[in-house]
């Protein structure tokens, strides 16, 4: 192949020019929205220089049986917008959408995403002017995450994983769409119409986790100024009952990257704790170390201090205390 010995490859402006020509060639390249197809060129440009770079694999062809499907479009003298229950897009002309989320500042672009459910999703980018800084305060919090409490803070406040019926039914509406999924002829029409169903239910329970997860990180951001928290730690293999541990680390995983997101966003600072540092083990009070603490230990007395501590928000404070050290050295620097 031609790149092979020269490293060469179809530039963006090359494309570009190439495709000005197909135009006038092919009246159906006029029909979609102009943005789209620059854009493709765009990510084809990124996916050569990626390959060279030898970061990722030879572009290939997208493949319209991708059930996943998506384009992006810039906004262009308002060709984006938001009308009431509807978004504007070029070519496209209106579209029925919903949304929990005000949508902020000036679009930039969209991409318009298909989901294997067959649902289709619009990631709206926005410029925004920052707006709600809330006021600085020296408030530090610590925070354990936890299989049952989800999340517990050092002030005693303790928050459940969201939505815990609600996802159980789901869950189980998932077995048993595999179950049924597993009897049907592969790519019959009953199975591909069963497989989006059962698509469709998984991106709900995303959907679900994710609105109540920025909920509670938008809670947390308003109240502390600094939020410690420990380095994923999946601590003990104490299993939830309903959730699998997947799941479980999955959550972790989403929860953390969105309150970090929130916290960027209004003036806040998150703090990771070592993760082998004992912050259930250690009595708050006095340091003791109660090194034969078990999983199922959800209260424990400290044998030296005598105090009784709940596990969790026990090892909340200690996170707490250790996110204030840490703080003072950055301070110091
Ligand atoms: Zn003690």
């Amino acid at each position: 192949m031609v790149y092979e010995l020269s490293g060469e490859y179809l530039s963006y402006n090359e494309c570009s020019h190439e495709l000005t020509l197909m135009k006038k060639q092919n009246s159906w390249l006029r029909e979609v929205d102009s943005q789209a197809l620059i854009q493709s060129l765009r990510n084809l440009e990124t996916a050569y220089k990626r390959f060279f770079k030898r970061i990722s694999d030879f572009p290939r062809f997208k493949s319209k049986y991708n059930p996943v499907q998506s384009y992006k479009t810039l906004n262009i003298n308002n060709s984006v917008r938001i009308e009431n229950a509807f978004l504007r897009l070029p070519k496209v002309g209106r579209v029925r959408f919903r949304t929990k989320q005000r949508i902020c500042g000036t679009i930039t672009s969209v991409t318009i995403r298909r989901k294997a459910s067959g649902k289709y999703y619009a990631s709206i980018l926005c410029k925004q002017v920052p707006q709600v800084i809330f006021k600085i305060n020296d408030l530090v919090c610590g925070i354990d995450m936890g299989i049952s409490n989800f999340i517990t803070i050092n002030t005693g406040e303790i928050i459940r994983f969201p939505q815990q019926n609600h996802i159980n039914k789901l869950n189980n509406k998932i077995k048993r769409q595999k179950r049924r999924l597993s009897r049907k002829k592969p790519h019959s029409n009953n199975y591909n119409k069963l497989k989006k169903k059962l698509a469709n239910t998984y991106e709900k329970i995303h959907n679900i986790i994710k609105y109540h997860f920025y909920k509670i990180a938008q809670r947390l951001v308003e109240k502390y100024q600094v939020i410690c928290l420990e380095t994923l730690n999946i601590k003990g293999m104490i299993k939830n009952k309903h959730l699998s541990r997947a799941i479980q680390e999955k959550a972790w995983h989403m929860f953390q990257k969105i309150l970090e997101q929130k916290a960027t966003e209004h003036g806040r600072q998150v703090i990771y704790i070592d993760m082998w540092y004992a912050s259930s083990k250690t009595c708050n009070k006095c340091g003791y170390k109660k090194e034969d603490l078990k999983l199922k230990d959800r209260n424990w007395a400290c044998s030296q201090c005598h105090i009784t501590h709940h596990r969790d928000i026990n090892a909340a404070k200690n996170i707490q205390k250790e996110g204030k050290k840490i703080l003072l050295l950055q301070k110091n620097e």
